[in-house]
């Protein structure tokens, strides 16, 4: 490569380093609340993910709940993980923990002895400005999309949106309770039912930037159009349903809901979906949809192929929909979707720690087939503020990556390379989720 080569990766480098991320989505708990937490590097760092490619590599759960206990001695504790972390070391999500380790605590490489003194830098910087720390001067992140279903949430670090799903995935007559001391309103009929979800709406709109939909996790992402008419017989039939209780030896109440089979119960979850989405897009608030792998382990990826809802789409053209976690496997699925519909946006939030070089694939794809402004190229979706920190780290690394190929390609100039990642990394998420705003430049 030439001098000028190697300036040019400098300048793209440069820029994509100092663009202040608008991250959208995340699952941290407030400061005030991290920092009761009992921290240590097993407890902190194992809520999810690594943990789930610790019972992929064969750890029983009973092992993994010793583990994250931190009221155990830690050498117990590293003793059974040490065997694991050497069958998982090779994954994105093992390797976000080396960066952060590496990167905030100064720990090179986990040991019996480091794990003992990450654990201890880590008690020592929990304290009131861990988040200024980590959020705002090692990661370079102005605001975060906050998925926790609270509203109260700290405005300097986030803004949040929140979840319907306890309107759409009705099941058992134990949901409709649940929702009525939710909404603090009786819910004894499906107009009722629609009623409350519309209050709910109001009262939240003017608090949150989007909604955010998980049913994958549960059922899959096909909502077929039903009728009000059809909605309403399963409604009947749920609120008819039974609930058996009694108190248990230890005083906790036992409830043996009859419930519905899934199909059973479709039409009218199926039906609540389609009204979140048309509210959604009643209040101008974008809807932020898992698809693609699901968290955890033993799920059906089927349920989650973005191409399920395509009748959405098409159906409520007002309306905007973020795509979450890149649809992964279904990369090329979200590539037509986004292609195809002026509605559909991308988001890469979890991509790049799922895996890095399938988020540089994606992206280098999706800048050919997408339009530059609807693509999100970061989302931490972590629990805890470190690994967003390294996700951080490791997405600026793919999105400079992608963008220094095509410019070496002679796909974009570097002024267009640099202009594109400002918009994946900040402007396209402000377009999206704070339209009101208007964008600000920086
Ligand atoms: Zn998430």
């Amino acid at each position: 490569m030439s001098e000028g080569g190697r300036g040019n990766l400098g300048i793209l480098r440069e820029a994509v380093e100092n663009i202040k991320i608008m991250d959208t989505h995340e699952h941290l708990p407030q400061e005030e609340d991290r920092i009761k937490e009992l921290v240590d590097v097993f407890s902190t760092f194992l809520p999810h993910y690594a943990s789930s490619d610790l019972v992929s590599a064969g750890m029983a759960e009973g092992e993994l709940e010793e583990i994250r206990n931190p009221r155990l001695p830690l050498r117990t504790r590293w003793e059974k993980f040490a065997p694991y972390w050497e069958k998982i070391r090779n994954t994105g999500y093992a390797r976000a923990l080396e960066i952060a380790l590496r990167d905030l605590y100064g720990i090179q490489e986990l040991s019996l002895e480091t794990c003992e003194e990450a654990s201890r830098r880590m008690r020592e910087a929990n304290k009131k400005g861990l988040y200024r720390w980590i959020l705002k001067e090692k990661s370079g992140i102005e605001l975060s999309i906050l998925d926790s279903e609270r509203i109260d949430v700290d405005r300097e670090f986030f803004a949040p949106v929140m979840r319907f799903d306890g309107f759409i995935a009705l099941k058992e007559k134990w949901d409709l309770e649940i929702l009525e001391r939710h909404c603090n309103s009786p819910i004894h009929s499906l107009d009722e039912l629609e009623r409350a979800l519309e209050l709910e709406f109001l009262r939240l709109k003017d608090s949150i930037v989007g909604v955010k939909i998980a049913l994958a996790y549960r059922r899959s992402l096909s909502f077929e159009k039903s009728t009000h008419e059809e909605a309403e017989k399963v409604f009947n039939r749920l609120y008819a349903q039974k609930v058996f209780r009694r108190i248990d030896a230890y005083g906790g109440r036992i409830t043996k809901p009859e419930g519905l089979s899934f199909e059973e119960a479709k039409p009218l979850q199926d039906y609540m979906m389609h009204k979140v989405v048309a509210l959604a897009a009643k209040h101008g608030l974008p809807i932020q949809i898992h698809t693609g792998l699901q968290e955890g382990n033993e799920n059906l990826i089927t349920n989650s192929n973005p191409v399920h809802l395509t009748n959405l789409f098409m159906e409520y053209k007002e309306a905007k929909f973020d795509l979450f976690h890149g649809s992964y496997p279904y990369i090329g699925e979200l590539s037509v979707l986004a292609k195809n519909f002026p509605n559909v946006f991308v988001d890469m939030c979890w991509l790049h720690i799922i895996s890095p070089t399938v988020a540089r694939r994606a992206l280098s794809e999706w800048l050919e087939t997408v339009p530059g402004n609807k693509i999100l190229a970061f989302g931490g979706d972590y629990r805890f503020v470190e690994g967003v920190y390294a996700h951080a780290k490791l997405a600026r690394e793919n999105v400079a990556r992608v963008l220094q190929e095509k410019i070496e390609d002679g796909t974009f100039t570097e002024a267009q390379a640099v202009r594109l990642a400002v918009r994946l990394l900040r402007e396209n998420a402000l377009d999206l989720f704070f339209p009101r705003a208007g964008i600000r430049k920086g």
